[in-house]
C-alpha cells in the first residue's frame, strides 16, 4: 500500500481505560502538526456506523491529558460484527474523506479493525488501551498502571480495617482472563495469597495455608482474587473459607469499577502520548494495520491480526515470591 493518509479518524472502543484521553490528544496534535485533518469518532464503532463524527482541533483536546474515561466515549457495537454495519461505517468515512484510522482499544477492537481494513482497504493502527495488560507485542497497555495503583490504594485501606479487627479479607480485583492486576496489586500490598486465572486454584492449598496462619495467630490476612479465577471468584472462595475456618472473621470486598476510572498515572500518560504520536507516524510512513506497542522501551509494531489476547504464563517464581514475602 503506498497511498497517502491525509485525514485520520480516531476512536476509543471496548472497555475504557485511564489514559485513553492522553492517546487521543497525542493523535490529534501529532496529526495536526503534520498537516493532517483529524476527526473524532464517537462511541467506538457505533459512531462510525451512525455518522457521529466530529472534526478535532488542537483545542478540542485541551485539558484532557489528566482525565480518566474518554472524551470520545466508548462502546461495544454489535452492528460492527456484521458486514452490513461495516459497509455503512465505510460509506460514512468515505463521505468525509477519512483515509486512515487509529483505534484505541483491546483485542476485540483490533479484531474489528483488522476485518475492516481487509474489506475496505482502510489503513488502521491499534493502540492497546486496556487495564488488563493482556495484549501480545507490548510490555505496557494504556490504563494498567493506573488501575493497579487504584487497586493498591484500596487494598491498603482494607488492610487498615483488617488489622484493626483481626480479619481475613478476600478482595476481588478486575481481570476476567488475566491476573496481572491481582498479581501486581497483591505483591505490592503484601497479600498472603493471590488467585489468578493463569493458574488453577488449589483451594486445599489456600485453606491449609490459612489454617497454618490461624495456628500461629496470624489473624490479619489478605487474599487477592482476580475476577476470572477458575474457582469462581471471591464469593465462591469465601464460601469455602467460611465453612472450613469458622472461627476466622472473614469478609469479602469486590473493588469493581473504581479500577477503571480516575486520573491516569504519569506512566499511562507518557506511554499513551508516545503511542499516539507513533500511530500517526505509522500512517505517514505507510506502516499500516499494526498495533503500536512498547517492548524494551522501544516502539514495537505487531500486525493487527497477531495483537490478540496474550495468555502469558505466570511462572512459579512469582508465586514463590508471594509465599516467602507474606509469611
Ligand atoms: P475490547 O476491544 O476491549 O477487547 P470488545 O471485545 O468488546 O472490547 O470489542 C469491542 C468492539 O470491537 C465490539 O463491540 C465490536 O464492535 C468490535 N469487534 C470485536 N470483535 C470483532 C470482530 N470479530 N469483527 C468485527 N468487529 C469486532
Amino acid at each position: 500500500m503506498d497511498k497517502q493518509v491525509t485525514k485520520i479518524g480516531v476512536l476509543t472502543s471496548g472497555g475504557d481505560s485511564p489514559g485513553m484521553n492522553a492517546a487521543v490528544r497525542a493523535v490529534v496534535r501529532t496529526g495536526i502538526y503534520y498537516g493532517m485533518e483529524i476527526f473524532g469518532i464517537m462511541r467506538g464503532y457505533s459512531g462510525m456506523i451512525e455518522n457521529d463524527i466530529v472534526p478535532m482541533h488542537s483545542r478540542s483536546v485541551a485539558n484532557i491529558i489528566q482525565r480518566g474515561g474518554t472524551i470520545l466515549k466508548t462502546a461495544r457495537c454489535k452492528e460492527f460484527f456484521g458486514y452490513e454495519g461495516r459497509k455503512k461505517a465505510h460509506s460514512n468515512l468515505k463521505k468525509l474523506g477519512i483515509n486512515g484510522l487509529v483505534i484505541v482499544g483491546g483485542d476485540g477492537s483490533f479484531r474489528g479493525a483488522h476485518q475492516f481494513s481487509e474489506e475496505f482497504d482502510i489503513p488502521c493502527i491499534g493502540l492497546p488501551g486496556t487495564i488488563d495488560k493482556d495484549i501480545a507485542g507490548t510490555d505496557f497497555t494504556i490504563g494498567f498502571d493506573t488501575a493497579v495503583n487504584t487497586a493498591v490504594e484500596a487494598i491498603d485501606k482494607i488492610r487498615d480495617t483488617a488489622d484493626a479487627h483481626d480479619r481475613l479479607f478476600i478482595i476481588e480485583v478486575m481481570g476476567r482472563d488475566a491476573g496481572y492486576i491481582a498479581l501486581h496489586s497483591g505483591i505490592a500490598t503484601g497479600a498472603e495469597n493471590i488467585l489468578i486465572p493463569e493458574r488453577k486454584t488449589d483451594i486445599e492449598e489456600l485453606i491449609s495455608s490459612l489454617q497454618e496462619k490461624e495456628k500461629r495467630k496470624k489473624l490479619v490476612n489478605l487474599v487477592v482474587v482476580a475476577e476470572g479465577d477458575n474457582f469462581g471468584g471471591s464469593d465462591e472462595v469465601a464460601k469455602v473459607v467460611k465453612q472450613r475456618l469458622p472461627n476466622v472473621d472473614t469478609r469479602v470486598c469486590v473493588l469493581g469499577h473504581i479500577q477503571r476510572g480516575g486520573s491516569p498515572s504519569c506512566l499511562d500518560r507518557v506511554i499513551a502520548s508516545r503511542m499516539g504520536y507513533s500511530a500517526v507516524e505509522c500512517l505517514m510512513e505507510g506502516r499500516f494495520n499494526v498495533m503500536v506497542g512498547i517492548l524494551n522501551n522501544k516502539m514495537h509494531f505487531t500486525p493487527l491480526e497477531k495483537a490478540v489476547k496474550a495468555k502469558q504464563k505466570i511462572g512459579d517464581e512469582w508465586m514463590k515470591i508471594v509465599k516467602i514475602l507474606a509469611s
